[in-house]
């Protein structure tokens, strides 16, 4: 589904180039569940970008279904962002102003869906994270775990086949972290989504199927069901 041939990001800053991801070949297939591990600054959302097109390597190539994101113009690599693949950040990104059912809607509406599409996608969205009666709320009124699963719903609004989720329990005490590892593995078990989280502990880590350890920016590990495979 996914593959990343010799992958690599370099920064330019005033101080010189700075290497964020080394040259990096990783293949995810459909249905998987990954996190992407390692320390702060280790280069794992710069990972996630790449894969997910909000950026794009300094080096090598990123394809998805088939598809060389670096082939896409502008306006393909956005159609491409806002259908086929669901982001989730650690401190959520809803929008203030917006009801609960606006942020989940914002996609459909940002691609012309009519209003009782909408509607009916969202209602099925909030039950899919048990938030059926928080519809009208407000961000500010909801705990942070009902935040992050309103961004889940946000992020698959559009049914991407792809969700990418860069430290979302970061925010979370345990127990509400836990019930958003549990929300991603039925998501991923029972609606086939594949799934790669990025996160830096390895109790949310141990969630997922196949761990991708990433250190200064280099991978140096990728390991699934325990057994060693790099
Ligand atoms: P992580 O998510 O593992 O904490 P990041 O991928 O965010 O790490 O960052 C990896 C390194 O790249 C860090 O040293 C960070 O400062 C640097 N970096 C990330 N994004 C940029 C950017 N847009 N410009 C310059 N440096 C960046
Ligand atoms: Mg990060």
């Amino acid at each position: 589904m996914i593959q990343l041939e010799q992958v690599s990001k370099v920064f330019a800053l005033e101080a010189g180039p700075f290497t964020a991801l080394k040259p990096a070949d990783i293949h995810i297939g459909k249905g998987e569940f990954i996190a992407i591990m390692g320390p702060s600054g280790s280069g794992k959302s710069t990972l996630l970008q790449l894969i997910g097109g909000l950026d794009l390597p300094s080096g090598g190539t990123v394809a998805v279904d088939g598809v060389r994101l670096n082939e896409l113009n502008e306006k393909e690599r956005t159609l491409f962002r806002r259908t086929k693949v669901g982001f989730v950040f650690q401190n959520y990104q809803l929008l203030p102003m917006m009801t609960v059912a606006e942020n989940v809607g914002l996609a459909m509406a940002a691609n012309k869906a009519s209003k009782a599409d909408i509607r009916a996608r969202v209602r099925e969205l909030l039950q899919d994270v048990r938030l059926e009666d928080k519809e009208h709320h407000f961000p500010s009124q909801l705990s942070g775990g009902q935040q992050q699963r309103v961004a889940i719903a946000r992020a698959l609004a559009m049914k991407p086949g792809l969700l990418l989720a860069d430290e979302p329990t970061g925010n979370l005490d345990r127990s509400n972290g836990e019930s958003i590892l549990q929300l991603l593995s039925r998501l991923n078990k029972e609606e086939r989504i594949t799934v790669v989280m990025v996160t830096h502990d390895p109790h949310a880590a141990a969630a997922a199927d196949r761990i991708i350890t990433i250190r200064d920016g280099q991978v140096v590990r990728d390991e699934r069901d325990g057994g060693e495979r790099t």
